[in-house]
């Protein structure tokens, strides 16, 4: 029996063998009193290498962000983000329900870009009508499409000269950053050059990073002292989460290069995937790959994939994500499998052609 081959998503990846080593040699403390050895050396590891003063370990992305939009925004305050962005639609509303901070979501290009014009159009003036727009909210990877550093600078520049601040969701960060890296650098300077147009930076070490829990946020010392208070609101003050930490600073240590392998395989599977009728391609930037299946086949085309113990997300539109526990074995498997049920189809039509029955 073949492996499971999960493609649904970077967060259902098991930490490796070196990666539970350290976990469990990892020095702990009481992180609520903040002495975990193991936590704030993570700490200081990410906002170093990003380039921020500090940062903040988290349980997940959706508290990181949250605490990040709570320490930039206060009651009545605004925050502008793409209507699909993860903080607006994906969060529970946890900025408008927590926070009382007001969402002005713009729409998005098939990239994920909202038009600067859009940004500056929606930037209030200071009356008391409106609530006081504050931030602007960005996400890269946004749907595995890496934001080109020119759309970056640009909105953030506009942001800041209105007086505001700008905000990265950044939970697959190091995989914009793998798509950006230019000869000479490596995946982290790539993310710091990144991260330079931002205030803050969340990423998430439970994506494409392979650890099993956690992000963190990056900004001052003045912001991340507001989001320790907001995430100790929010229950996630944790203990000996060193242990956790541990495995955060082992995949930055060790998970950054090896990014560009997944990325790899998801150019893999998008060539495999080209010129089938009935399935086109739609994107293949990062780890990330949709497709588009016709006539409403998406859903029978996942279930026939999960019979052979293939794994992937979606309906008309489907969702296969590489990560550390797939290789080109399991990729070429997909690309059989998916080959062979539009191959079926083109037998059953071509069988019924031949003997006259119908094809309705
Ligand atoms: C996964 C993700 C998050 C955070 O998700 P959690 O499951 O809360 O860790 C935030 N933003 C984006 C774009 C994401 O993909």
């Amino acid at each position: 029996m073949n492996p499971t081959v999960d493609l649904r998503s970077d967060t259902v990846t098991q930490p490796t063998a070196a990666m539970r080593a350290a976990m469990m040699a990892a020095p702990l403390g009481d992180d609520v009193f903040g002495d975990d050895p193991s936590v704030n050396a993570l700490q200081e590891r990410v906002a170093s290498m990003l380039g921020f003063e500090a940062a903040l370990f988290m349980p997940t992305g959706t508290q990181s962000n949250l605490c990040g939009l709570m320490a930039h925004c206060g009651r009545g305050d605004e925050y502008i983000v793409g209507q699909l962005a993860h903080t607006y639609k994906y969060e529970g509303g946890g900025a408008a329900v927590l926070g009382s901070i007001q969402p002005q979501p713009l729409a998005q290009n098939a990239a994920g870009h909202m038009a600067l014009a859009d940004i500056a159009a929606a930037i209030k003036p200071d009356d008391a009508h409106f609530a006081r727009t504050k931030l602007l909210c960005l996400e890269n990877t946004w749907n595995g499409h890496p934001m080109p550093m020119d759309y970056l600078a640009q909105a953030s520049a506009m942001a800041r000269a209105h007086g505001l601040a700008v905000h990265l969701d950044g939970a697959r960060l190091f995989n914009a950053a793998t798509a950006a890296v230019q000869p000479g650098e490596t995946v982290a300077d790539a993310a710091r050059r990144i991260c330079s147009h931002f205030d803050s930076v969340s990423v998430c070490f439970s994506k494409g990073l392979g650890a099993p829990v956690g992000s963190a946020l990056c900004g001052s010392k003045a912001l991340i002292a507001r989001a320790h208070r907001v995430r100790k609101m929010a229950g996630g003050g944790m203990r000996q989460s060193g242990i956790l930490a541990a495995a955060a600073l082992h995949a930055l240590e060790h998970h950054l290069e090896r990014l560009a392998d997944d990325h790899a395989l998801a150019q893999r599977l998008a060539h495999g995937l080209q010129g089938l009728a009935g399935l086109q391609v739609r994107s293949a930037q990062t780890n990330i790959v949709f497709v588009d299946v016709a006539d409403g086949r998406g859903p029978a085309l996942l279930a026939s994939l999960k019979e052979q113990g293939i794994l992937a997300t979606g309906l008309i539109g489907l969702r296969f994500v590489t990560h550390l526990d797939v290789g080109a074995a399991g990729i070429d498997r997909t690309v059989q499998a998916v080959r062979a049920f539009f191959a079926q189809d083109a037998k059953a039509s071509g069988a019924a052609a031949a003997t006259g029955a119908s094809v309705y």
